[in-house]
């Protein structure tokens, strides 16, 4: 499946030393000047430090330049912050495409959609994303802080003393409210300060997975469906995404092996998806997808995708 990838645990390949130090020092290491050279000349699909990457997004771009890549897809969780900076420091040789990796929600878990040649400047996209970090952050602090400023302050101590072992939620900042004196009882708190429109309500912002679709078209991209096998029942969300405006499916993907691969192209085939792919590379030395380029995507992918935008 990798016939030009260097057999594994070789002590002469070229990029082991640097991959060792990499290892204890990704965060802070110069990207290498040379390396092994890729299996493929496109990989979609990489993570920076916008996100939970380890490096920059010059440092991917230069590692990416190093590898030998033509085309890179940087797909950060939630945010563009990394792409026009990427796009910036890429050369003649490179062409990096700007992408996002969008956190989506059903009930069995998270759907990732990625989104190529998004607007990195799309307010709607923007308001999006902003509302997705924010939800992913801590509710219950952001409803102290909501708090705090509406002339209602109650500690994060507090309300984390009232809820003991559970997961916080709106009823223990209830009884802070009451605590403090800022409501009568539960009711009277919940109604002046925690249901919606109210100071300390906070929204729990989720996008379906067909709202992540559809989010990445109003950008001016085209949605692809991120490492397929994570989600729970692929045979009935795929027909549900295609019909909201699904391009592509991610059928080549950081070590999936050849049968797997094989029945995802089925899938693409059958709804007429791209099948495109990367590594989902988060740095050098990180257990999370695998090393840069080192996932065989074809060439004809990229302009198939392009040609499926907005
Ligand atoms: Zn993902
Ligand atoms: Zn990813």
């Amino acid at each position: 499946m990798r016939p030009t990838a260097p057999p594994s645990g070789s002590s002469s390949r070229p990029g082991r030393g640097v991959l060792q130090y990499a290892r204890t020092q990704y965060a802070r290491t110069r990207v290498p000047a040379s390396g092994p050279p890729a299996a493929s000349a496109v990989d979609l699909h990489a993570h920076t430090t916008a996100s939970d990457g380890a490096l920059t997004p010059p440092r991917l771009v230069a590692l990416a330049v190093a590898r030998g890549l033509r085309v890179l897809g940087v797909t950060d969780h939630d945010t563009v912050a990394g792409v026009e900076e990427a796009l910036g420091a890429a050369g003649s040789g490179l062409r990096v495409i700007p992408g996002v990796e969008l956190s989506a929600h059903v009930e069995a878990g998270e759907v990732h959609v990625l989104g190529y040649f998004v607007d990195p400047r799309s307010p709607v996209l923007l308001d999006a994303l902003a509302r997705l970090r924010a939800a992913r952050g801590d509710r219950a602090r952001q409803m102290v802080a909501q708090l705090a400023r509406a002339g209602a302050p109650v500690t994060h101590e507090q309300v984390l003393a009232i809820a003991g072992e559970g997961a916080i939620g709106r009823p223990h900042v209830a009884r802070a409210l009451v605590q403090a004196g800022h409501a009568a009882s539960i009711d009277d708190a919940f109604e002046r300060y925690l249901v919606r429109g109210r100071p300390g309500y906070v929204e729990r912002y989720r996008l379906s997975p067909a709202a992540a679709v559809q989010l990445v078209r109003g950008a001016g991209g085209a949605p692809v469906l991120a490492h397929p096998h994570t989600v729970a029942d692929l045979p009935a969300l795929l027909p549900e995404l295609v019909a909201a405006g699904l391009a592509g499916l991610e059928c080549y993907y950081g070590d999936y092996d050849e049968p797997t691969t094989r029945d995802l192209l089925a899938e693409a085939a059958r709804y007429d998806l791209v099948p495109t792919g990367g590594t989902d590379f988060h740095g050098l030395g990180t257990s999370h997808g695998r090393d840069l380029g080192a996932t065989p995507v074809p060439n004809e992918c990229v302009a198939q995708l392009e040609a499926r935008r907005g």
